[in-house]
Parts: structure tokens; C-alpha cells; sequence
């Protein structure tokens, strides 16, 4: 039985819908699951000749088949175990922005792809050239198909960046501190939501969530009032204002001067820390030797 039925009759959801054919095309299958070296077995259609060659050794849990512009994609749910990787650094803040996507604590800094934007016009221009077409019409529908695969290409280029990085981040760090964002928040500014949507936040900590628990490593969400900008990482002096535009962070009371989003970077470590010695209760040599480690990310 599908999982929409099945919260269905555990009164958790609704009826399923009934999808419309050409949106959101895909179909679950679970149960026995016949795999071949390049068939698999479907109910009702029968076998399926695969362009790819298709991993027999491993019993999926459930296939998902789905449509992604004109062609059909299968992907597999698997039960992983998680494997311990040797971490480089023991604790990492993470700040996520828009001049660059990662900043690390450790003053290591990843540029997200800012693949909307350089496909936007072409984008834009493929969908202009549309308008007059005749909906449901074959030119329109091969247009369509067109832009379909654009957007495609676009998405594959995001994922493919934040895949990368977070998994760095996870193999190499045992515990990672990152700012529970208010993403729908900010995408409710004109301003930076076209940004933001672009950099793919949301994707970013829901690959950090399960990578984490793959490679043994623990994900810290630091409160979303948590002031990581304004607070100086080496004091602990808070500045009244900060604007987006000011880049380095410069303290008044200490003189220490960072990279804004370094800065950042490092007091999201700290707090990592000192929720993980809150969380854990550790003894003072384990909270000695955290904060040494402290010390050592400093820019
Ligand atoms: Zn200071």
C-alpha cells in the first residue's frame, strides 16, 4: 500500500489526490521490489527497459520513479549504515550568507552557484518566446519541454554545489553549529528572497541533518535570535546595529577586527560549544579542552 493511503487510514492526512497527468508526475513502489541489470519491474506496465544500469546488490526500500521535464528518473531509498569518518576539527560554526553561501569558523569560505541567475535570462527569454503560442499546442508543448529542462539543469547545478560541501563539512567535523534561519522570513523580502532562494538554504540544512547522522557527526542549531553578526567573538561586546552592507566587523571595545561573516562564523562555534557542554554535562577537562580549541579558530 502507498504511503498516501496508508496516512490516510491512520487519519494523519486527507484523502490522496489524484494527480493531473503531466504535474508532479511519480509514482512509489514498495513491497517486493524486482530489480534487474537494466529492467525493473513495474505493476500493470510490466518491465522496463533502464538507459542507466541499475545497483541489483542492495534491497531497496522503496523505488520512487518520477518525471523531470521529459525524462523519467528512478531513485532508491536505501537503509544506510552510518560510517565514522576521521574528523579534522573537532567543533565548526557555519554562517550561511548571501555574499558567500558557507562561511567556516576555520575561515574556510564556499561560493554557492549562482545558477539562477546566470540562466535567468535565458530563462526569461525562452518563456517570452512562448507567450504567443497556443497552449497545449505541440510547439507549445515542445517549448515547454524546453524550459522543463532549463530548470532542471539549474536545480542539478544547486544540489550538486551543496552536496559537495556539506559533505565536507560533515565528514570533517564532529560537531557543526549553524544559525536556525527564518528563511520564509526572509523570503518575504523582495530584496534578498531571489537571493536567498538561489543559494538554496533550506536544501543545505536538510543535507546537513541526514549527512550528519551518516558520518556520525552532530548538527547544533543555534537559536534564531542568537545575535552571531553583532556579537564580538573574541569579548563578547555587543554592537546596537549592523547593517548588511558592512562587511568587516569592527569592535568597539576590544578592537578586534574580522570578516563579517568569520566572525559570525566563530561565535556560532561558541555557542555550539556551549550548548554541547550544557546538553552533555562534560566534565571541565572535556570543557578545557573545547575551549582551547576556541582559541584556535580565531582569525
Ligand atoms: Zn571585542
Amino acid at each position: 500500500m502507498s504511503n498516501a493511503f496508508k496516512s490516510f487510514f491512520k487519519k494523519t492526512q486527507g484523502f490522496p489526490k489524484f494527480k493531473k497527468k503531466g504535474q508532479h508526475d511519480s509514482f512509489t513502489l514498495d513491497g517486493a521490489i524486482h530489480i534487474e541489470y537494466r529492467k525493473i519491474k513495474v505493476p500493470v506496465i510490466g518491465r522496463i527497459k533502464t538507459y542507466e544500469i541499475l545497483p541489483t546488490g542492495y534491497k531497496p526500500k522503496s523505488v520512487t520513479i518520477s518525471k523531470q521535464a521529459d525524462k523519467w528518473f528512478i531513485s532508491w531509498k536505501i537503509d544506510a549504515e552510518a560510517t565514522q569518518t576521521e574528523k579534522k576539527q573537532e567543533f565548526v560554526g557555519v554562517d550561511l550568507g548571501i555574499n558567500h553561501l558557507a562561511t567556516l569558523s576555520t575561515v574556510e569560505i564556499f561560493n554557492g552557484v549562482k545558477s539562477y541567475k546566470k540562466y535567468e535570462s535565458k530563462l526569461g527569454r525562452m518563456q517570452y518566446l512562448n507567450r504567443h503560442k497556443l497552449r497545449g499546442s505541440n510547439n507549445y508543448r515542445k517549448a515547454q519541454i524546453k524550459i522543463a529542462r532549463l530548470h532542471q539543469k539549474i536545480a542539478n547545478i544547486r544540489k550538486d554545489t551543496l552536496h559537495k560541501i556539506t559533505t565536507y563539512i560533515s565528514k570533517n567535523h564532529a560537531v557543526i553549529g549553524i544559525e536556525d534561519l527564518n528563511v520564509s522570513g526572509m523570503l518575504a523580502n523582495g530584496k534578498l528572497s531571489k537571493a536567498i532562494s538561489d543559494m538554496g538554504f533550506y536544501e543545505f540544512r536538510r543535507q546537513l541533518e541526514y549527512k550528519t547522522q551518516l558520518y556520525g557527526s552532530k548538527l547544533v542549531i543555534v537559536g534564531r535570535y542568537y545575535p552571531s553578526s553583532k556579537t564580538c567573538s573574541q569579548c563578547g561586546a555587543k554592537k546596537s546595529s549592523l547593517s548588511l552592507s558592512q562587511r568587516f566587523f569592527q569592535c568597539d571595545h576590544c578592537g578586534f577586527e574580522c570578516d563579517r561573516d568569520v566572525n559570525a562564523a566563530i561565535n556560532l562555534k561558541q555557542e555550539a560549544v556551549r550548548l554541547t557542554v550544557l546538553a552533555c554535562g562534560l566534565d571541565s577537562a572535556d570543557t578545557f579542552r573545547m575551549k582551547q580549541e576556541e582559541k584556535a579558530g580565531s582569525c
